[in-house]
């Protein structure tokens, strides 16, 4: 019989693509979004959709009511401007994350998926630009970003122990920094892939020929596409990786390579004005992959220029498309 899956904050930009992904793959598929469905990314008429506040437990349980499979991707964060400056909003998601564990395990859910973070690592071990990757034991002893990373590393420790004092097969994934089309690029709630296309297209589109960029540039990150993140999902979810696992690029660059990629896809070079109080997270951070490498004898490994390219010409036809050459200068 065919599974019925659900898929909670379906109308972002990682739960859009896996609505996507499995419709493709013949699922029934319900897809769940707090926001009014003509905001959401992405939206499938074939999916059953819903508009349900999921921090509301009886939303919960409308959600999942029938679901064999929950991927749960609903939560309320963004780039590190968002989550620096929104730490009790971030930690609120525990209501979602706690009502849905809830839901899937009395209405019978068979397995749940967790989409934690690599902000649940030790601040301690991403002092340095030239950060070794991170294994999945150097999120203890507990060090996380404060707020978001607090909040996620305590929903996967209630995702462990659901598995196993009630018997609910959970999975938890540690993504690392997620890019691609159809996500957030502008607003406040954007990540520095998005946010940095965003601003190059903006000073291509205007001729300012200047860009500003949070920090030094030297602080480094890895960046997953989401081609890879959808095929590492789901082969977690299929697999017996009862633990957290990382799910993320080991190509790890700093800020100021990202923007040299960029520039160099938008064929332009900019003058380059730093902003050292900017909101900035570790100073170092990559993904290290032996694990997964291991048990899924797979890694995520679309090269960042080739995902950058797609998702910068998704942002410009957005921006040009949308708004008009004429207004965006003013709408940035
Ligand atoms: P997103 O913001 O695009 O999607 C999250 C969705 O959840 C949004 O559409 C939002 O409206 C919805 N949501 C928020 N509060 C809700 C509520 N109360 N009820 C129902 N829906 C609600 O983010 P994303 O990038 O797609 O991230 C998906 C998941 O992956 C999140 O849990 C996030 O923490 C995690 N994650 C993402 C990244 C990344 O780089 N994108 C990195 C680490 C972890």
């Amino acid at each position: 019989m065919t599974k019925f899956v659900l898929v909670t904050g379906a109308g972002g930009f990682i739960g859009g693509h896996m609505v996507a992904s499995l419709l493709q793959q013949g699922y029934r598929v319900r897809a769940v979004d707090i926001k009014p469905q003509w905001q959401w990314y992405q939206r499938f008429p074939e999916a059953e959709n819903l508009t349900l506040d999921l921090r509301e437990k009886t939303n919960c349980y409308q959600a999942a009511n029938g679901c064999d499979w929950i991927y749960n991707f609903a939560a309320d964060m963004g780039g590190m401007g968002f989550i620096e400056n929104n730490k009790a909003l971030c930690m609120l998601s525990v209501l979602i994350n706690t009502h849905m564990l809830m839901a899937a395990r009395d209405v019978g859910a068979t397995r749940y998926f967790f989409s934690s973070s690599a902000c649940v690592y030790a601040g301690y071990k991403q002092k340095t630009t030239d950060n070794p990757g991170l294994k999945e034991e150097d999120a203890y002893p507990a060090d996380p970003e404060d707020g978001y990373g607090w909040e996620k590393l305590f929903s996967e420790r209630m995702c462990r122990h659901f598995r196993e004092d009630f018997g609910l097969e959970t999975r938890v994934a540690r993504f690392h920094n997620v890019y691609g089309p159809h996500g957030t690029f502008d607003g406040g709630r954007e990540k520095a892939p998005a946010a940095i296309s965003r601003k190059v297209i903006q000073a291509k589109l205007s001729g300012s020929n200047e860009i500003e960029i949070w920090g030094d540039g030297l602080q480094t990150r890895s960046f997953m596409y989401i081609d890879d993140c959808l095929h590492g999902v789901q082969a977690i979810m299929h697999s017996d990786i009862r633990e957290p696992i990382n799910l993320g690029s080991a190509e790890m660059v700093s800020i100021n390579q990202l923007v040299d990629i960029v520039e160099e896809i938008a064929g332009v070079h900019l003058k380059r004005r730093y902003k050292l109080d900017a909101p900035l997270g570790v100073r170092g951070r990559s993904s290290d992959n032996t694990l997964i490498k291991k048990l899924l004898g797979w890694e995520p490994s679309t090269p960042l220029r080739e995902g950058m390219e797609k998702t910068y010409a998704w942002i410009y036809d957005q921006i040009v498309n949308t708004s008009g050459k004429d207004s965006v200068v003013n709408l940035y």
